[in-house]
């Protein structure tokens, strides 16, 4: 067996459409029962039994976060609250979260799709998995969970934080497989050295996987070498479950999408046109297999594209490549607009460059800068000051040459830069006309 679900994993496309137009049917049906799509189906006059092709997806309104928090909490809830059973919400500090409410079904058919996804990665029942992220309103504690559970892999709900004891657990139960998000293993792999151990050599871990937030091929590569396995690439969000939505196969080239669960687009994010296969825009997404709370035409923010061509695994399942950010990561300093991954993609081909960076964004004599602190390995920070002003000096140009607008670079020693148990803040946006309220992203 090389499928998880051989019957849905290598559909034709045109078996795989037609599921589609059905489920997306069943989907609009029951989203009508909220009061949010309710009105608003009825305003646009839509009718579900008319969908007899994927294309008319095109036809249908896009939902936004916006619209989410305008109608938070309930609004676009489909079902009576006895019959949900969970409720999960993102992990935004500004403004209402999003939330999302499940049903019996929906955390069966989430499980399912994770247990999929981490089979196709390469992950079996007989691995010891330890799931390093945090558990609670987060769904990539739960979410993991449970397709862990659903695949029949020992499960270890570590949790996030405490790596001294994370290496205990690894090491006492024989860890053959982790979870955990990419900004977090290099500081993993620090206490595994502070403490004088080689996860290479003193653990049985034989894969790696790594989510929930943006990072680069540089960044990937860079924990493959650290723990010695391969580590493959989980995408989600919890506006559509959370983890388990697209995932890499053993060819790690890009994600598959599960499209019997999510119809899928791309669009230019001004126009909203759809892109051609090959070409960036915004991710949208529909959920066809979630009945508490179905969402249509989710704008994700996320940029990325499809991966034209088959997968040599055959799955027929198209292909995303890796997120290069959200739309929103984007910031504009000195009239260049700047990616957080395009720097990181830039400092982790360095090898001088140790786990971590931090942009600050800030105003210093009237003028607007890019402050860019960089962790430099331990070796190389007690080196000499005129090593470290040439490293510093290469930085600013390798920088500079990218995103075509001159930074700040100051090198700091490994471990300096504070972290966050949860996702890593790559920016930190000071800039004066910032606090006084009139700058607008
Ligand atoms: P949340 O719903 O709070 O867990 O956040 C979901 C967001 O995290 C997504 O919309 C992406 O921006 C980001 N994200 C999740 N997984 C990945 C990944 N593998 N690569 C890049 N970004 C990711
Ligand atoms: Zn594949």
């Amino acid at each position: 067996m090389i499928y998880w679900e051989k019957e849905l994993e290598v559909l034709s496309r045109k078996e795989l459409e037609k599921i589609q137009v059905e489920r997306l049917r069943k989907t609009l049906s029951q989203a009508a029962h909220s009061p949010y799509y309710g009105e608003l189906f009825r305003k646009l006059h839509i009718t579900p039994e008319k969908i007899d092709r994927v294309e008319q997806i095109r036809e249908l309104p896009f939902t936004t976060k916006q619209d989410l928090r305008d109608h938070y909490p309930y609004g676009f809830l489909t079902l009576p609250k006895r019959d949900i059973i969970r409720l999960h919400s993102s992990s935004g500090t500004t403004g209402n979260p999003t939330v999302i409410f499940h049903n019996r079904h929906d955390i069966s058919s989430w499980a399912n799709l994770m247990a999929r996804s981490l089979f196709c990665a390469g992950v079996r029942d007989t691995d010891v998995f330890q799931n390093i992220v945090g558990y609670g309103l987060f769904t990539g504690g739960l979410g993991f969970q449970y397709g862990i559970e659903r695949l029949g892999a020992l499960s270890i709900p570590a949790g996030a934080g405490n790596s001294q004891r994370q290496i205990k657990l690894m090491r006492d139960y024989g860890t053959t497989v982790i979870h955990a998000i990419p900004s977090y293993l290099g500081r993993l792999y620090e206490v595994f050295q502070a403490e004088g151990l080689d996860p290479q050599r003193d653990t049985e871990l034989r894969l790696l996987v790594i989510g929930a937030e943006p990072h680069t091929e540089e960044q990937r590569r860079r924990i493959e070498e650290m723990f010695g396995v391969k580590a493959f690439n989980s995408f989600g969000l919890s506006e559509m479950n959370g983890p388990g939505v697209a995932f890499e196969c053993e060819y790690q080239s890009g994600l598959h999408i599960w499209e019997d669960a999510y119809m899928v687009e791309i669009v230019d994010p001004q126009t909203l046109h759809p892109v051609a296969d090959g070409e960036y825009g915004e991710l949208v997404m529909t959920t066809l297999d979630r009945e508490g709370m179905p969402l249509v035409r989710y704008r994700t923010r996320d940029i990325t594209r499809i991966l034209p061509g088959d997968c040599p695994c055959g799955r027929t399942h198209r292909r995303i490549d890796r997120i290069t950010g959200r739309s929103d990561d984007m910031f504009i300093i000195k009239g260049c607009n700047v990616y957080p991954m395009q720097i990181e993609g830039v400092l982790l081909k360095i090898p001088e460059v140790g786990a971590d960076y931090l942009i600050t964004l800030d105003t210093l004599n009237g003028s607007d800068e890019m402050i860019v602190e960089v962790e430099v390995k331990r070796d190389w920070f007690n080196g000499d000051v005129a090593r470290l002003d040439k490293l510093t000096r290469q930085i600013t140009n390798q920088i500079r040459d990218e995103v075509l607008t001159k930074p700040i670079v100051r090198l700091v020693e490994p471990g300096s830069i504070p972290k966050s148990e949860g996702k890593a803040v790559r920016v930190r946006d000071l800039r004066a006309a910032l606090k006084a309220g009139n700058y607008s992203a």
